[in-house]
């Protein structure tokens, strides 16, 4: 099954090696979908793989996640991939839950974690 058409990328700072690889290792499968991503992960996947369809948004912390949320909202994003730090403190964790109940209330494919993101990008 292909991958739906907008995927959102969102990576902690500690996880932001993590997305890279994973972008760099799924991009064939990721070039047919366009990307929303927070500022610094966008950037870090654009790096990684040029060729890729991505719009870099805020970063997390000024309002990033609160976008993504946004466009979750009005069904223009229709799968979310986002690699949590659960180690560290987040001055904007109140944006990351809303984000995710955001995904939740919407019922779009949300991947908190690498293994889960290989699973939905493995299986569309
Ligand atoms: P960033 O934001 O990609 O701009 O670092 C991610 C986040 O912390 O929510």
């Amino acid at each position: 099954m292909p991958l739906p058409k907008t995927i959102a990328l969102i990576a902690h700072d500690e996880k932001k090696d993590e997305m890279a690889e994973f972008a760099r290792r799924n991009e064939a499968a990721l070039m047919a979908c366009r990307i929303f991503a927070t500022g610094t992960t966008g950037g870090r996947v654009q790096a990684a793989c040029p060729e890729l369809d991505v719009t870099p948004l805020k970063s997390g912390p000024l309002g990033g996640d609160q976008q993504i949320g946004a466009l979750i909202a009005t069904g223009e994003v229709d799968m979310l991939i986002f690699f949590v730090d659960p180690l560290t403190a987040m001055p904007h964790d109140v944006d990351v839950k809303a984000l995710m109940r955001l995904a939740i209330v919407y019922d779009i494919p949300m991947a908190l974690n690498l293994a889960t993101a290989e699973l939905l990008v493995a299986g569309g």
